[in-house]
């Protein structure tokens, strides 16, 4: 991850992310024709460029949101669709990575985008976990840019912030939803709430 230091800001009629070779933004109309579950390249409507999604320049769409405002996003409510029933247990387990279980949240709509993605759009049953940051988190200050591979609970060493100081951090998903924000966060520092079982929704765009 990068810190964004200059944060692009997308046309409201687009999905944030930017071909690398000619700069267009894809349009969100355009998004399911394009590459809506596109693992293996998202074709530039404009110049014809095949990209992998994570060579595309990536943006934030409505920078008025106001989780760019960080008090805001410190109180926020925030989601994680998982197909796990004991994914709030599982990562707390004793003998994951010591000092920080980093796991990724995002607002509601960016959760079930998420799933829906996972899910190649099928209509499939999942858990939806509605987490709070403890009171006492202080938010690490930047915005980065998810520009990597995740592994699935866990995060590699090469953060440029340390989460013993700040256990969250706001950052640009690779298929943010427009307008949103997502957060990776110290799991020992949030509480869930709440999650319940639900069927994937087979038309969101
Ligand atoms: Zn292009």
């Amino acid at each position: 991850m990068n810190i964004l230091t200059d944060l692009p800001i997308a046309p409201e009629e687009s999905v944030g992310l930017q071909c690398p070779k000619c700069s267009t933004y894809v349009k969100r109309e355009e998004w399911d024709e394009v590459g809506k579950f596109a693992y293996e390249g998202i074709t530039c409507l404009s110049c014809g460029e095949v990209y992998d999604p994570p060579a595309a320049k990536i943006s934030i769409v409505s920078p008025s949101h106001h989780l760019t405002d960080i008090t805001q996003a410190v109180n926020e409510t925030w989601y994680h669709a998982t197909i796990s029933d004991s994914w709030a247990e599982d990562t707390l387990e004793a003998g994951l990575p010591e000092s920080n279980l980093l796991v990724h949240l995002g607002l509601k709509e960016t959760a079930l985008a998420r799933i829906n993605d996972l899910f190649m759009g099928a209509a499939r049953d999942f858990y939806l976990y509605e987490v709070k940051l403890s009171p006492e988190v202080t938010l690490h200050p930047s915005i980065l840019n998810d520009d990597n591979n995740w592994s699935k609970y866990s995060d590699d060493h090469k953060m440029p912030i340390d989460f013993n100081v700040t256990p969250a951090v706001r950052y640009v998903n690779r298929w943010e939803t427009p307008g949103y924000i997502s957060l990776l966060a110290d799991r020992t520092k949030l509480t869930v709430i709440n999650h319940s079982r639900q069927t994937n929704q087979t038309n969101l765009s």
